[in-house]
């Protein structure tokens, strides 16, 4: 079954190949594509990437971290819900260091791993499950370890706009004195239809005001946004990007969805309910996307990694270097 979502991709793919040729073309699509075609004279889409952002800051290439806590979801232990959303394999965690070590331990870890690289200055990333969801002095010990290592530079963590409570705020103001902070907030959609059959747990108006919240205690914020979900269509997606732009997003992480052995979406795409994208499709609705962004919201992700031996579909986002090479043929980064 071919999705709605597939449909409009592909009138974008075809709109986005007549930009190439000339630029006038996209303006006219189905979508409505507002775009000023300035940025595209030299046939590229431009953005800001999170590397040409993070070199720009700190004079030298970043690397990221990834830390875990021992922490779980509010959304998988009946907090606010059981089974967690129907993507989600157990959070971020494919990468993560590992929780049962302490924080001083998964750093010197996880440097080792990039150690071949040139940086020398790195993100601590909490990115598993809900970050901020769990004891709250064990939360502030891990992040303030992380803060102080002379080498990290900024701090971010993943969560759900409903696990930001005062407490937690006011850790995150206290790691905010020694770094700059991130907080990144599982969107994945400003649909709230998509959101329930997700089962993500919460509402657009959940992050209305999280947002506000982060926003005003001077906190970046990202969000992440997944495209190719279920019953989407490409306006449902640039609507999303629309929102994130309107909350004035720091940045935002684009992600294709994954299907992801064990999940409940596995088990929906198995029984033929949805489809997945083509990558021809999914470089056409990114480009789409990264043309609703001003250049002030910085790009943290334009694919998404998924652990590969859990990857059910699609199969071609394995090979993530051909993908990287065939959004490079469209879109660039800017230089900053
Ligand atoms: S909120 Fe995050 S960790 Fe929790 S179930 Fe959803 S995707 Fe997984």
């Amino acid at each position: 079954m071919r999705d709605d979502l597939q449909k409009s991709a592909a009138g974008l793919q075809k709109s986005f190949d007549s930009l190439q040729k000339g630029a006038g073309d996209l303006q006219r699509s189905s979508v409505g594509l507002q775009k000023d075609t300035a940025d595209l004279q030299d046939g590229f889409i431009r953005y800001t990437s999170l590397n040409n952002y993070l070199k720009a800051t700190f004079h030298e290439k970043v690397y990221k971290l990834s830390l875990s806590c021992a922490v779980t979801c509010p959304n998988r232990d009946g907090t606010v819900g059981f089974g967690g959303c129907i993507f989600c394999a157990g959070g971020s965690s494919a990468f993560s260091g590992d929780p049962r070590r302490s924080i001083k331990e998964q750093l010197k870890a996880q440097k080792r791993l990039v150690s071949k690289k040139s940086g020398q200055k790195f993100i601590a990333y909490f990115g598993s499950y809900t970050a901020t969801y769990g004891d709250c002095e064990k939360l502030r010990a891990a992040f303030l370890t992380a803060a102080e290592d002379e080498q990290v530079v900024a701090l971010s963590v993943a969560t759900r706009p409903d696990c930001l409570p005062p407490k937690i705020i006011e850790i995150l103001k206290e790691v905010q004195s020694r770094v700059p902070v991130f907080v990144e907030l599982g969107l994945q959609t400003a649909n709230d239809r998509t959101a329930k059959f997700l089962n993500r747990g919460t509402v657009l108006s959940d992050f209305d005001r999280a947002v506000k919240l982060l926003k005003s205690a001077g906190f970046f914020v990202v969000f992440h946004v997944i495209i190719g979900l279920p019953h989407e269509t490409a306006d449902d997606l640039l609507n999303t990007v629309d929102y994130c732009v309107k909350m004035k997003a720091d940045g935002i992480k684009l992600q294709l969805l994954h299907v992801l052995r064990g999940t409940e979406l596995a088990t929906l795409y198995q029984n033929g309910e949805f489809d997945v994208l083509s990558m021809d499709e999914y470089i056409a609705l990114l480009c789409a996307a990264l043309k609703r962004l001003p250049p002030e919201v910085v790009v943290h992700r334009l694919t998404g990694d998924g652990a590969k031996k859990d990857l059910i579909a699609p199969l071609w986002s394995a090979d993530k270097h051909r993908v990287l090479n065939a959004i490079a043929a469209v879109a660039r980064p800017y230089e900053l």
